[in-house]
């Protein structure tokens, strides 16, 4: 560090350079400099502490640093780093087939590396399409839920539903049909338009991100529902793509959102907390039989996607440590935990006028306050720093407060989190 720098703070450095993801620096210019983190917390460079209450976006789900997770990676940096993957093989890849195939549903046979949500879900669009064109069936079109998330590349951004600031690249999207998530209202109506679309028998996958939409706010849809469309849907051969980046790897109280489900993906996306936060890396698995659409003495029917960085042996490495920590019975414990002190807490909070929905599924909480706003309207900033100053970092989305922390997180962090609350709405 120079002299000039070594004094000078973080976020002071950081406007020199630096530009952000989702940000027009124009308005916001101010980054609040995080030294360090340690499980449930963020300290800053002042030294204040923060309860991560989203996981560092549903990431660090086991806590920051972990140790266990850390002693296993540094153990293989020094063993192997990183090798080339096609025609390539090695010990972390392997065993995290061996390991995650015994936990996704039981018809997921096959595993597909890639660097992050977003091309883990852009590989599952490009399998479904691929799968139908090797068939030689001219299915084109790709179905969406309304307000789904998948990611920012193009082909995740096509599918994506909340497409506000993505103005400037529509024309160039891919065909992409959408329809509304079920309610007890609109299921009936949904079904008989879907039967008849399907007549057209041109469209080949389906992504969902099932029974929660993160980016959409946490926005819940019920099982029995869902289930319904994936059965009709099935039924005509459209691959079915449950985008789990988010829900995945117990958060919905359930290994997979798609436990919940009778009918079981053909193709699943995973990410976040795949790795536990330290190393970004995603997940694309199928079943064989969307495998073997894509096996044949013809070359030109393989999938030719792939990234440098495909199953770095550092990140199936964390995600390995990630996994077995998952299956703990301190983990399991913990989670049961958390559902319950959700549980009690929106006892407490439900019925309060300023509270007009609550919504819980796993550890996964949220509710709406009672307020017309538009979706990044100024509440959404009076809330950040309303939380921030009491040292609690959750990112409310329009009027709506959502609850993912970490696995880790005490009971007295929680109830910080439920604190600063609390004194929104004027209950404390
Ligand atoms: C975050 C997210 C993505 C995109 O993942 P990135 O790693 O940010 O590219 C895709 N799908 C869902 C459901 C997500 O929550």
């Amino acid at each position: 560090m120079s002299d000039s720098t070594a004094n000078k703070r973080i976020s002071e450095r950081d406007k020199k350079h630096l530009w952000h993801p989702l940000t027009q620096h124009k308005t916001h210019s101010e980054m609040l400099g995080i030294a360090r983190a340690q499980g449930a917390l963020l300290y800053d460079e002042d030294g204040k502490e923060y309860v991560d209450g989203i996981s560092s976006w549903y990431t660090c789900m086991y806590g920051h640093c972990n140790p266990f997770i850390l002693e296993r990676v540094m153990d293989q940096m020094q063993r192997l780093d990183q090798v080339v993957f096609s025609g390539f093989t090695h010990e972390p890849a392997v065993q995290l087939s061996e390991k995650l195939i015994e936990v996704l549903p039981n018809n997921q046979e096959k595993l597909f590396f890639s660097d992050n949500g977003s091309t883990s879900t852009e590989v599952a669009i490009k399998m479904a399409l691929q799968y139908h064109f090797n068939k030689d069936q001219k299915r084109n079109v790709i179905l969406a839920f309304e307000e789904g998330f998948h990611g920012d590349t193009f082909g995740a951004m096509s599918v994506s539903g909340l497409s506000v600031y993505n103005g400037p690249f529509e024309e160039f999207f891919i065909d992409v049909e959408r329809i509304p998530v079920p309610t007890t209202e609109n299921i009936e109506q949904l079904l008989k338009h879907l039967k008849k679309r399907l007549k057209k028998n041109n469209i080949a996958g389906f992504i969902y991100e099932p029974l929660v939409q993160g980016a959409a706010a946490m926005k819940m849809h019920c099982a029995e529902h869902l289930e319904k469309i994936l059965s009709l849907l099935k039924k005509q051969e459209v691959l079915l793509i449950a985008d789990e980046v988010m829900t995945g790897f117990g958060k919905t109280g359930k290994y997979f959102a798609s436990d919940y489900l009778e009918t079981k993906p053909d193709i699943m996306c995973l990410s976040k907390a795949l790795t536990a936060g330290l190393i970004p890396m995603g997940l694309t698995t199928c079943t064989e039989e969307v495998y073997m659409a894509f096996y044949s003495d013809d070359v030109a029917k393989g999938l030719f996607h792939g990234h440098t960085y495909t199953a770095n042996p550092l990140a199936c490495t964390a995600a390995l440590a990630a996994l077995e920590l998952l299956q703990t019975d301190a983990i399991q414990q913990n989670i049961r935990d958390i559902m319950e002190w959700h549980r009690k807490f929106d006892e407490e909070i439900k019925h309060h006028p300023q509270v007009s929905n609550t919504r819980q599924l796993g550890v996964i909480y949220a509710l709406d306050l009672n307020v017309q706003t538009e979706r990044y309207g100024n509440l959404r900033d009076k809330l950040f720093k309303h939380f921030m100053d009491r040292g609690v970092f959750l990112r409310p989305l329009g009027n709506t407060i959502y609850i993912l922390a970490p696995y880790v997180t005490t009971r007295e962090q929680m109830e910080r989190i439920y604190g600063a609350i609390k004194s929104v709405v004027g209950l404390v």
